[in-house]
């Protein structure tokens, strides 16, 4: 009976003619890159997402990150604050700048850095907060953007995985100095690889153009240290095709979660901020006990794949290695696990899945 059920993948990447359309005219029109999709890319991007902010497409989220903290002037001496319960990217491209990435613990409902533990931590070096809106669902930016004007410092935002997320009928990636979305394959919508950032200050966002680009804006007339970060036509394509759907497929997601906080019973399902929007990157449940036995029994028995983001927390990571206590990180670290919720999910799908960890948690009580 098991063998028959096909796999449900926790994440699936949603490639289409269109896409394949896209990439087929710009490899038939010869301009791979330096042609005319990445800037159309840019256009669309912001004016699809962050209500016509500045948009800069780069080759990858972390590209975007550390690009965007070097264009706002974050370097050695200086301080950012991030939470340690992220993907590693988050402070790697702090560290990358010369500064010293500062782990701040998180709030327990909603996964993102908790504003109160962010002030405990701030130095006379602190230059800035980067807080990431975890599994899509947007951080506190009014406690964080209220601590951050008292106190001086700049505030960034790590939005790789919330495209089209909102606080306060805002768009992410509208709050910081400058924001980071990723666009690699599992995320809401991709270009294969690439990121792009968004700011509103035209000095940030010429600043990353040159950054991407050997530091130069007109050919040879190098003005200053830069990298090779640029995106392809060929990725650019990709997203512009990706981004016509991705307010279609957020739709699924939600619709997708709202199934599952009707139906699943016995684990915690996600909290939603009063006046967020939450685009599920991940449907992420608390399962206080074995989680990992879970995630196992829903693989072996049922044929559901699932994620754990993150098993550690980055303090405790070679990288870094602080030793600080952090609970509500180590107690996230230890329970979280993330059920499929993409738009390829049928109703049969979840159905499948409600019922697989409503039986395995029933007969675990
Ligand atoms: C994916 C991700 C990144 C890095 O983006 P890439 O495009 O993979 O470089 C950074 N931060 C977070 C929170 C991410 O999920």
């Amino acid at each position: 009976m098991t063998e028959e059920l096909d796999f449900i993948p926790a994440a699936r990447p949603l490639i289409g003619a269109e896409e394949r359309a896209a990439v087929d005219a710009v490899l038939a029109s010869g301009m791979l890159a330096g042609g005319p999709e990445v800037a159309a890319f840019e256009q669309e991007f912001a004016s699809v997402l962050v209500d016509g902010r500045a948009a800069v497409a780069v080759n990858s989220g972390t590209a975007g990150l550390h690009l965007g903290l070097l264009a706002a002037g974050i370097g050695p001496g200086d301080e950012v604050v991030v939470p340690s319960f992220t993907f590693a990217a988050t402070a790697n491209s702090v560290a990358l700048t010369g500064a010293t990435p500062v782990f701040a613990d998180i709030e327990p409902d909603h996964f993102c850095l908790d504003a109160s533990a962010v002030e405990a931590v701030l130095t006379d070096r602190t230059a800035a907060i980067l807080p990431v809106h975890l599994y899509g669902h947007p951080a506190d930016m009014r406690s964080l953007g209220d601590l951050a004007e008292q106190r001086g410092l700049q505030l960034f935002e790590d939005a790789a995985q919330a495209h089209g997320a909102t606080f306060g009928g805002a768009p992410v990636g509208s709050f910081g100095t400058f924001a980071m979305f990723s666009l690699y394959p599992t995320k809401n919508m991709t270009s294969g690889e690439g990121g792009m950032v968004t700011t509103g200050d035209p000095d940030v966002a010429r600043r990353v153009r040159l950054l991407r680009n050997q530091g130069m804006e007109r050919q040879y007339e190098n003005e200053i240290v830069g990298f090779n970060a640029r995106m392809t036509d060929v990725h650019a394509a990709i997203g512009r095709a990706q981004l016509r759907k991705v307010l279609g497929w957020t739709a699924d997601r939600r619709r997708n979660a709202a199934f599952f906080d009707e139906h699943l019973q016995g684990v915690g399902t996600p909290h939603v901020a009063e006046g967020a929007t939450h685009v599920y990157h991940q449907y992420t449940i608390r399962v206080p006990e074995d989680r990992d036995g879970l995630a196992a029994a829903l693989r072996e028995e049922y044929r559901i794949g699932t994620g754990v983001y993150y098993p550690i927390p980055n303090h405790r990571l070679p990288a870094f290695s602080r030793d600080i206590d952090l609970p509500e990180t180590e107690r996230a670290a230890r329970e979280v696990l993330s059920l499929p919720v993409h738009p390829s999910l049928s109703a049969a799908d979840l159905e499948r899945i409600v019922e697989a960890v409503n039986r395995l948690v029933g007969a675990g009580a």
